[in-house]
């Protein structure tokens, strides 16, 4: 089902946005397009957009209840959400609870290496230039952000993953890591936004001890795995508490 929409705002790798009724709504139609490494890796996988947009729906609908101020305001189809309209802030804020993927491409840290208190990273938001990793200094000469605001994404960022990390601990779920994408609303206030999915996050299943088994998220696909789709639909029925 297709839900009434304006024209098309934007499109991108995963997700098309599309004008609501109220210049400050937008609706978020959910793709079935998986891609990996900067979209070198494309595939199409038949029922990932309703994994995806349903996942997130429930885990925005967690987190507004603990008191987090995200841009969901409901579901208004099975691969379509209505969202506020946010201007995204160009930076993927990424934590990381367990040491894996880039971090042991670019450091000795040891993979599986457990990071108490989480890595929070700041990466670039540009495909084109492959979302490069973010220096303190590089990020006060890109001007982006106030120190103030970096201050509040930071502690905005550590609150979700405490949510998340006991959220999906209850579930037998292990999150590794993930990547948030934030954004200030018509009336300045800062705001999750994006999708927080297994395309966004690495989550090892606790019923499994088998290093690829356990894995529930985009490295299926990255890897090669298979059983993307079969993850992703475990993810959802956990989340839903079914
Ligand atoms: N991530 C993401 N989008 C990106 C980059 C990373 O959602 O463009 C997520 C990724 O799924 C993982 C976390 O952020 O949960 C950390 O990713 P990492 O930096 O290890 O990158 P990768 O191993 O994917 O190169």
């Amino acid at each position: 089902m297709t839900p009434d929409h304006g024209p098309l705002l934007y499109e991108g790798k995963a997700k098309r946005v599309f004008a609501a009724d109220q210049p400050d709504r937008v609706l978020v139609e959910f793709k079935n397009d998986a891609t990996a490494f900067n979209a070198l890796k494309r595939a199409e996988l038949e029922g990932k957009g309703r994994l995806n947009c349903q996942i997130s729906a429930r885990l925005f609908e967690m987190l507004e209840r603990e008191g987090v101020p995200t841009h969901y305001l409901g579901l208004a189809a099975e691969t379509w959400m209505l969202v506020q309209h946010v201007d995204v802030i160009p930076l993927e804020v990424v934590i990381r609870n367990v040491a894996t993927g880039s971090l042991c491409k670019q450091t000795p840290i040891a993979a599986g290496t457990e990071l108490s208190p989480a890595l929070l990273d700041l990466y670039y938001k540009d495909d084109n230039l492959g979302d490069p990793l973010l220096s303190e200094s590089r990020l006060q000469l890109l001007g982006l952000i106030s120190s103030q605001q970096r201050l509040e994404i930071e502690q905005l960022a550590r609150r979700v993953n405490q949510l998340l990390l006991s959220f999906f601990e209850s579930l037998d779920l292990l999150l590794v890591d993930f990547k948030l994408e934030l954004g200030l609303n018509s009336a300045g206030q800062l705001l999750v936004a994006d999708e927080i999915s297994p395309d966004t996050c690495r989550l090892w299943d606790h019923r499994n001890s088998d290093p690829q088994a356990r894995i529930l998220d985009k490295d299926r696909f990255r890897q090669d795995l298979g059983g993307v789709i079969e993850a992703y639909g475990e993810i959802l029925k956990r989340v839903q508490g079914v």
